[in-house]
């Protein structure tokens, strides 16, 4: 075999003279009758190769030459030369041309089902993924794999420099309730026993903490099999953290250095100090604990001002819960978001639509009223050609002027109201905000190269919440994140049963949100075992199912645990921000359709039943 002196990608007029050998695939070629033009690929690119009888090419290289076609792979000897035809500027090698006098087809295609190329059309994903190997050729998808891995190293150096170890944990683990359904892993060896597939390092990096590992670091395979959603795969990567002897604030810098460090050397881009915001005011303001702030479109708690309307639904509304504190997700709440431009750009059956939109978030519907007159007032204030278009006009009207400064509203403003209680009215306002700002083309298009770039630490969230459909406590990060200091006395003397106070309960935990999305999630952990007893008493374990889940974890705390905090970065969403894709499956190699099949490999698949029988199984599965 001719074995290459150069890629593809690497010749320049320097090399014009030389004799070279290049391997790769025919990405076209032209036969202009005893004349072949090729261009050859690889990774690193493309190299126009021309058989010229003329130029020495003998009769049976010129019989093989015409014969190729698009993705067969050859290899070759020839001169290097400035280009006959002319320079092609769209080509970093467009300088140069090779006179081939040597030719070695290494392997010919089969006819393939569709060509790596970015030019045309993509066929349809399935038959990308079904045949992966040759989607994977195209220019596109290398350059993600080289964004992926610069990515992973700079990950690695980085951490590498700030002293952390890197350690590989199991993937056949324990079966633990850490939030998702697990992947169950029967064995031969234990009858009616399974592994589970870990959903994340969490407790290993934990006791590695335990084991005086001080800095840890992996980028790990996690597996959580969740229901299908278009940007979620059942098993995707973390990368993932964990330090001893540190606050809140050490972590918060070492991650925000970590950030910092990974745009400037992936992207070339500064990434400013990043903001800290309260989850208390996230759901205030923007009525999600990943605000998007990109587009104003702020949130208003408007209750007080509704509660002056004759008004039965806002009334009854404010009635529910009355007595609860403030953010209790059972207090009635009216709540109020402000469209600068909306009253021209939503039309009527944009805003009826969000009736039905909110609905699916368990809101009864959106009131809806614009703003019209002359634009030339401050926000707040009244105007006397000022009208309000609403199907609410008989209440709002005897309070124009209340309403027009409760929403700081002005001419030309819709202003979306939402009733409901505290969680049903924050969640609907908050999905609807990003629906508004769509319909608005505020939204940006998703990590666009070049695109503003707006990170957020989101803090202070809540230990607990309750499940929707169980009604029963559930950890909001996991159960192993700790109160924050100053409430650790508050949770320890908390009585399981007293709702209000467990819901107020703030955690120590921490989510590093870019442009709405969150991409990496983390917590100082609880290394007291009466305060992860406590947790787990508060999730519904008895002290029984705590130790059959979790002895290895409590036994762990009880022999000399030092306090440590960790956090974990999607990686697949941070490759996603970096090359502007919204399809998670364009970042990973060899993914898995929404419903988890391989379509190359077609996993998974049935297996005979003497497999079966040797790892003690039975399927239940109608055949
Ligand atoms: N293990 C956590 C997760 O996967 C991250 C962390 O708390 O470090 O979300």
């Amino acid at each position: 075999m001719l074995i290459r002196t150069h890629t593809c990608g690497q010749l320049r007029d320097a090399h014009v003279g030389q004799t070279v050998r290049l391997n790769g695939w025919v990405n076209s070629y032209r036969d202009h009758g005893n004349l072949v033009f090729i261009d050859l690929r690889d990774r690193y690119g493309l190299t126009q190769l021309v058989f010229d009888p003329d130029d020495g090419a003998l009769a049976e290289m010129m019989a093989a030459a015409d014969k190729l076609r698009n993705e067969d792979v050859v290899a070759c000897e020839g001169k290097v030369r400035a280009r006959i035809g002319g320079e092609n500027p769209k080509l970093e090698t467009g300088k140069i041309e090779i006179a081939v006098t040597r030719l070695d087809v290494l392997a010919k295609t089969e006819n393939p089902p569709f060509l790596p190329d970015d030019v045309g059309n993509l066929p349809n994903e399935e038959l990308r993924l079904a045949h992966r190997y040759i989607d994977l050729r195209r220019p596109s998808m290398q350059r993600i794999l080289g964004t992926r891995h610069r990515i992973t190293q700079t990950t690695r150096r980085y951490f590498d420099e700030n002293g952390f170890l890197e350690v590989e944990t199991p993937i056949l683990y324990k079966s633990t309730p850490e939030g998702a359904r697990e992947f169950l892993v029967p064995t031969r060896h234990v009858p009616g026993s399974f592994y589970a597939l870990p959903q994340s390092p969490q407790l290993f990096k934990q006791i590695l903490m335990v084991a005086g590992c001080d800095r840890y670091m992996q980028i790990c395979r996690c597996f959580r099999d969740e229901d299908p959603r278009a940007d979620r795969q059942a098993e995707f990567t973390q990368i993932d953290l964990e330090m001893s002897f540190v606050r809140r604030d050490q972590i918060m810098e070492m991650m925000e250095g970590f950030v910092r460090r990974l745009w400037k050397d992936v992207a070339g881009v500064e990434v400013p100090t990043v903001r800290r915001m309260s989850y208390r005011d996230a759901m205030e303001d923007y009525g999600i604990d990943r605000p998007d702030t990109r587009y104003d479109l702020k949130i208003k708690d408007i209750s007080e001002f509704a509660g002056t309307l004759d008004f039965a639904i806002f009334k009854n509304t404010l009635e529910k819960g009355k007595d609860r504190p403030a953010f209790n997700s059972k207090k009635g709440v009216v709540k109020a978001m402000r469209v600068p431009g909306g009253a021209e750009k939503l039309t009527r059956k944009m805003t009826d639509g969000y009736t039905e939109f909110v609905k699916g978030f368990g809101a009864g519907g959106v009131a809806v009223v614009k703003v019209l007159g002359s634009p030339a007032v401050p926000a707040g204030s009244l105007a006397d050609d000022m009208k309000l278009d609403t199907g609410i006009a008989k209440f709002l009207e005897p309070k124009k002027a209340e309403f027009i400064a409760a929403v700081g509203a002005q001419p030309g403003d819709t202003v979306l109201f939402v009733a409901d209680t505290y969680g049903v009215a924050t969640k609907a306002i908050g999905e609807l905000r990003q629906k508004v700002a769509r319909d608005m083309g505020l939204m940006p298009r998703p990590g666009a190269e070049g695109g503003p770039l707006h990170f957020l630490w989101v803090v202070d969230f809540p230990m607990f919440e309750r499940n929707k459909d169980t009604g029963k406590w559930v950890a909001m990060h996991h159960p192993f994140t700790s109160p924050r200091d100053d409430q650790m006395q508050a949770f320890l003397d908390a009585d399981v049963e007293d709702e209000v106070t467990i819901e107020g309960i703030v955690s120590a935990g921490y989510d590093i949100v870019l442009n709405g999305q969150e991409i990496a999630g983390g917590s100082v952990r609880i290394h007291d075992k009466a305060v992860q007893s406590k947790v787990f008493q508060l999730l519904g374990m008895t002290p029984e199912q705590a130790k059959e889940k979790f002895s290895f974890l409590l036994e762990a705390l009880s022999f000399g645990a030092p306090p440590h905090a960790g956090i974990a970065f999607g990686l697949d969403r941070l490759v996603m921000n970096f090359v502007g894709t919204d399809n998670i499956r364009d970042v990973i190699a060899f993914p898995k359709t929404q419903i988890g099949a391989d379509l190359m490999t077609k996993a998974p698949s049935p297996v005979p039943d003497n497999q079966l029988k040797d790892v003690h199984v039975k399927s239940i599965a109608a055949t």
